[in-house]
C-alpha cells in the first residue's frame, strides 16, 4: 500500500474490516447477515472456506455496497502519501495524486528518451533531454510548410509556362 491512514485509530469502526482491520476497500457485505468485509479479504476467505466469517453461513452470497453514504465516507478519509509524506489527501483522490502530483512517484519522461526518475526532477531533466520534442516538431513542421510552398511555386510557375 502506498499511502497510511490519518488518525487511523480514529476512524470510525463501522468502517473497518473486521479480516484485515483496515477501512474498507470496495465493501462487499453478507447477504444473510449484513456484515461488510473488502472485496479483496473476502474473497480471499472464501477461497479456504464457502461460508460467511460472521453468521458461518454456508454458501452465504455477497454483493458489493452500494450505498452512498458509506461510499462518501471511505472515499473522504483522509491519507498520508508513503512516497512524499505530504498529508490530507481524500482517499478517493489518492490515485490521482500518485498519476499526476506526486514529486516522489518514479516517472519515465516524456521524451520516451529512457530516462526515469522522481517527478520532482523531471523539470530539470527536460532541460537536457536529448529527444526533446520541440525542435523536432517544429523543424517537421517547417518541412511541411516548406514543400507546401515550393509545390506551389513550381505549379505556379509551370501553369505560367503553358500559356
Ligand atoms: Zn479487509
Ligand atoms: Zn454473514
Ligand atoms: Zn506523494
Ligand atoms: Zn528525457
Amino acid at each position: 500500500m502506498m499511502f497510511k491512514y490519518v488518525n487511523e485509530d480514529q476512524i470510525d469502526i463501522e468502517l473497518k474490516c473486521t479480516i484485515c482491520d483496515e477501512p474498507f476497500e470496495a465493501p462487499m457485505n453478507c447477504a444473510t447477515c449484513g456484515n461488510t468485509y473488502c472485496k479483496s479479504c473476502i474473497l480471499k476467505w472464501l477461497e479456504k472456506q464457502a461460508s460467511c466469517p460472521s453468521c458461518r453461513q454456508t454458501g452465504a452470497a455477497f454483493q458489493p455496497v452500494i450505498s452512498r453514504v458509506v461510499r462518501n465516507q471511505l472515499n473522504r478519509l483522509l491519507v498520508q502519501c508513503a512516497l512524499c509524506k505530504y498529508t490530507g489527501i481524500q482517499r478517493s483522490n489518492f490515485n490521482d495524486h500518485i498519476s499526476g502530483t506526486c514529486p516522489k512517484y518514479i516517472i519515465k519522461c516524456s521524451n520516451n528518451c529512457g530516462w526515469k526518475g522522481v517527478r520532482e526532477s523531471h523539470q530539470q531533466h527536460l532541460i537536457t533531454c536529448r529527444q526533446n520534442p520541440f525542435p523536432n516538431s517544429l523543424s517537421k513542421f517547417s518541412n511541411i510548410v516548406f514543400i507546401l510552398i515550393l509545390s506551389t511555386l513550381l505549379y505556379w510557375i509551370f501553369r505560367r509556362g503553358d500559356k
